[in-house]
């Protein structure tokens, strides 16, 4: 890839492809891709903040480490409840926001939903109109994209979102028309 790779189109859906656990490099930016810290960092973390770490918080602690679904609080709070009956929804939204707050989560709003993401890097996302799996995306001088009628707003973020089909459902688009002729 060139220094002058394109930020729309195939080059796109490569990126968020790839964005699975290397680090990036595009033209010449290197962007470290950052993961949530493991369960005993946060842990040490949460007692730092004065914060109890009970056995709920570290099973989200646990579910949390290598997750890469941006997933909502219910997602998690689903496989959380499957493995600890007990555990409530409100528990997981508060850890999460907590985490959020102390900057080892983002909280980001896509597709109407609330969810988390354990890459607190600057990124963007793509999101699959058929299946909603959300990916990392990179985008080199975001900053610098010329936008028309933001006259007087003053801008203290910009979230790109490339929807579209993500790799697996495009190929099964494909196989669809191709059964079909
Ligand atoms: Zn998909
Ligand atoms: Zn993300």
């Amino acid at each position: 890839m060139g220094h002058a790779a394109p930020v729309f189109g195939a080059d796109v859906t490569q990126i968020a492809g790839l964005a699975i656990s290397q680090d990036l490099q595009i033209g010449a930016v290197e962007f470290i891709v950052r993961r949530v810290k493991p369960p005993e960092e946060l842990a040490a973390a949460f007692r730092a903040a004065g914060l109890k770490v009970t056995p709920q918080r570290q099973l989200l602690f646990r579910l949390l480490h290598g997750n890469e679904m941006h997933p909502t609080a219910e997602t998690i709070y689903e496989v959380a409840a499957a493995e600890m009956p007990g555990i409530s929804l409100r528990t997981v939204y508060q850890t999460l926001t907590d985490l959020a707050a102390m900057g080892e989560l983002q909280q980001i709003q896509l597709g109407g939903a609330a969810r988390f993401d354990p890459n607190v890097d600057d990124h963007h996302h793509s999101v699959c109109s058929t299946c909603g799996d959300v990916r990392d995306v990179y985008v080199p001088d975001a900053g610098d994209i010329s936008v028309a009628g933001l006259d007087g707003f003053s801008v203290q973020a910009a979230r790109i979102v490339f929807s579209g089909k993500c790799p697996q459902c495009a190929s099964a688009v494909e196989t669809m028309s191709v059964v079909k002729q």
